[in-house]
């Protein structure tokens, strides 16, 4: 879920659909909108001698997508045998309910309504399934349930919409909240200059190779968003409406409902921090 489109200054990314590391595959769902890019990216990840993968966020309800999905993992040899979700946003979830029907898997994710099975998803567990290896990071910001995968194996993290390929992200407010989110963007750039991560795997939009640039660059976009609404209201916007037109000028007004989301989010940050 996008607030904007590709940024000039944005790193660029390439690999949309196929492999994209030795073991993450995306199947790019066709449900390609302004909120959600080229469409959802789901990610069949596996160990490169195993017979067993994971698939993270199955995506919409869409038959002929995750019929897609299990099609792509047998013919590369592999049994699904779990699937994550990196939060519960439609476009990413809506599915797993069938696909865990079609794949016969259970469904992990931090939130419970979310999950099929007994197994959570929670901070510091370690998912080991077929010698794979994924670190559950927690990210809340774009929602308070969202998650990210860490894969050591590769330098890479599936970001879902915490980051994305292109453009973003909605501070989804009043679940998503402006504050967690700088602090998971902060965990994240951890992850690239302490643990090595160069590959940014996101939810929408092509992968990315350079990690800690576009940590870098969100961080520094989120601040220059946050000074251009604070801006605003100190020169009389006073409604989220009106703080929109003004700061998300330069943003496709399709996107503006989602904009004033985050600028809802940014308003509850500015007023918590007694800057406005
Ligand atoms: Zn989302």
């Amino acid at each position: 879920m996008t607030e904007a489109a590709a940024l000039p200054g944005q790193p660029r990314g390439g690999v949309l659909s196929g492999p994209a590391t030795a073991r993450a595959v995306n199947v790019l769902a066709p449900n390609a909108s302004a909120m959600t890019l080229d469409g959802t990216n789901t990610w069949i990840v596996a160990e490169p001698d195993s017979e067993l993968a994971v698939v993270i966020d199955p995506g919409p309800l869409d038959d002929a997508h995750l019929t897609q999905v299990i099609t792509t993992a047998e013919k590369a040899g592999r049994r699904i045998a779990l699937t994550l979700l990196t939060h519960g946003h439609p476009d990413h979830a809506a599915g797993a309910g069938r696909f865990a029907e079609l794949t016969g898997t259970k469904v992990r994710a931090l939130d419970p309504a979310l999950r099929l099975g007994d197994e959570g998803l929670a901070a510091g567990d370690v998912v080991r399934t077929g010698g794979l290896e994924l670190r559950v990071v927690p990210t809340p910001g774009h929602t308070a349930d969202s998650l990210c995968f860490h894969l050591p194996a590769d330098h890479a993290v599936l970001t879902g919409d915490t980051i994305l390929g292109r453009g973003t992200t909605v501070v989804a407010h009043p679940d998503g909240r402006l504050g967690d989110y700088l602090d998971s963007l902060r965990r994240l750039r951890s992850l690239t200059v302490d643990d090595g991560v160069h590959t940014v795997l996101p939810g929408h939009g092509p992968v990315l190779q350079d990690a800690q640039g576009a940590v870098e660059f969100y961080l520094a976009h989120r601040a220059n968003r946050l000074a251009q609404v604070e801006t605003a209201v100190e020169s009389g916007y006073a409604t989220s409406g009106e703080v929109v037109a003004h700061v998300y000028a330069d943003v496709d007004r399709s996107l503006w409902p989602a904009a004033e989301l985050s600028v809802l989010a940014q308003l509850d940050y500015l007023r918590e921090h007694g800057l406005i």
